[in-house]
């Protein structure tokens, strides 16, 4: 196996660095190889953002790594600086953002966005960028006679753009993709759309694909492993189609349970499911199971402290006293 990238206890805080600090990724470990996609799964704030951004040095303000190891090709990107880093964004690993209005300018013309990247990273010339940038934006779906290149984003329809954002994306032929909630601010036939869009290029490029989301549905077709997050850490993980197929760990099966209730014709025209409870404040999470006060399967051992990794199955680590 090729690996692209390897995450080992990569530990993100927020807050002061000395005093207290609130912990959104705490201890995760992964590892994705090229031609592989992992999604990453959870409810907004279990922290699968502040992982992505912690990778890309681009936490916001108060966020910093408090320990870990995250090498991409063998370079640890963690210990690099910001000009180093720069390098490595876009045209070692790419990200697109959940929502593609705020990623393009608002006043380039899209060839012109592409052709810029072009000219930055590949050290191309401003008329071989520009005919790249037509040729990348038809390896994304656009048509040679649509002109697009020459379209301003705000003409542009919410798939259109964020196929634009994917063109951007792959520009550089980057090795490793990560696209955080690419397809939330889409209406579902376009989502359909991106997610083959993604599965399409992920296999032509031979990328590694980190897929992030709140949705376990878009992940059935394309991702090949899942891990699923809650409170920050890595609660299951597995191949996608058992992690998927038959969840272990009580949060992930609800959370399927609510994930594939949204796209079911049923769930037009009654309540949708969810989860019981709210997910947990970070700044005090409970001394056990942090998913413990929302968990109908919990036991007494489940509040006194926090259960340790399990292999239920060969290829499966759970981290529940159900299987302990
Ligand atoms: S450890 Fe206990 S509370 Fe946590 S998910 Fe498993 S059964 Fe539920």
């Amino acid at each position: 196996m090729n690996v692209v990238l390897k995450v080992e206890d990569l530990t993100v805080c927020y807050g002061d660095r000395f005093k207290r600090a609130i912990t959104a990724v705490n201890s995760v470990t992964f590892e994705i190889s090229a031609g592989e996609t992992v999604g990453i799964l959870g409810e907004s704030g279990c922290g699968k953002t502040s992982l992505a951004s912690a990778l890309l040095g681009l936490l916001p303000r108060g966020g910093f790594v408090q320990h870990g190891a995250a090498s991409f090709r063998g370079t640890n990107l963690l210990a690099l600086g910001e000009r180093a880093l720069q390098k490595i964004r876009g045209s070692g690993i790419s990200l697109i953002h959940q929502d593609p209005s705020l990623a393009l300018n608002p006043v380039r013309r899209v060839g012109e966005q592409i052709a810029e990247i072009l000219i930055a990273h590949r050290g191309m010339r401003s008329k071989q960028a520009r005919k790249e940038s037509k040729s990348i934006l038809a390896h994304v779906g656009f048509t040679a006679d649509c002109d697009i290149d020459k379209a301003f984003p705000h003409q542009l329809s919410g798939g259109q753009k964020q196929r634009v954002v994917i063109a951007q994306a792959i520009a550089c032929q980057p090795a490793l993709l990560i696209a955080d909630e690419p397809i939330t601010a889409l209406d579902a036939v376009v989502q359909v759309e991106i997610i083959e869009l993604l599965r399409t290029l992920q296999k032509q490029l031979n990328l590694a694909l980190i897929l992030i989301t709140h949705t376990p549905a878009i992940l059935f077709p394309i991702a090949h492993r899942v891990l699923v997050m809650y409170a920050g850490r890595i609660i299951e993980q597995g191949p996608a189609h058992e992690v998927l197929g038959a969840p272990l760990h009580p949060y992930t099966r609800e959370l399927l349970k609510c994930g594939l209730d949204v796209l079911s014709r049923e769930s037009a025209v009654r309540p949708l499911a969810s989860i019981p409870g709210e997910p947990p404040n970070l700044a005090a999470l409970p001394m056990g199971c942090a998913f413990a006060p929302r968990c109908s399967d919990r036991m007494e051992v489940c509040e006194a402290r926090a259960p340790a990794e399990s292999h239920p199955e060969k290829s499966r680590d759970v981290w529940c006293f159900k299987y302990e």
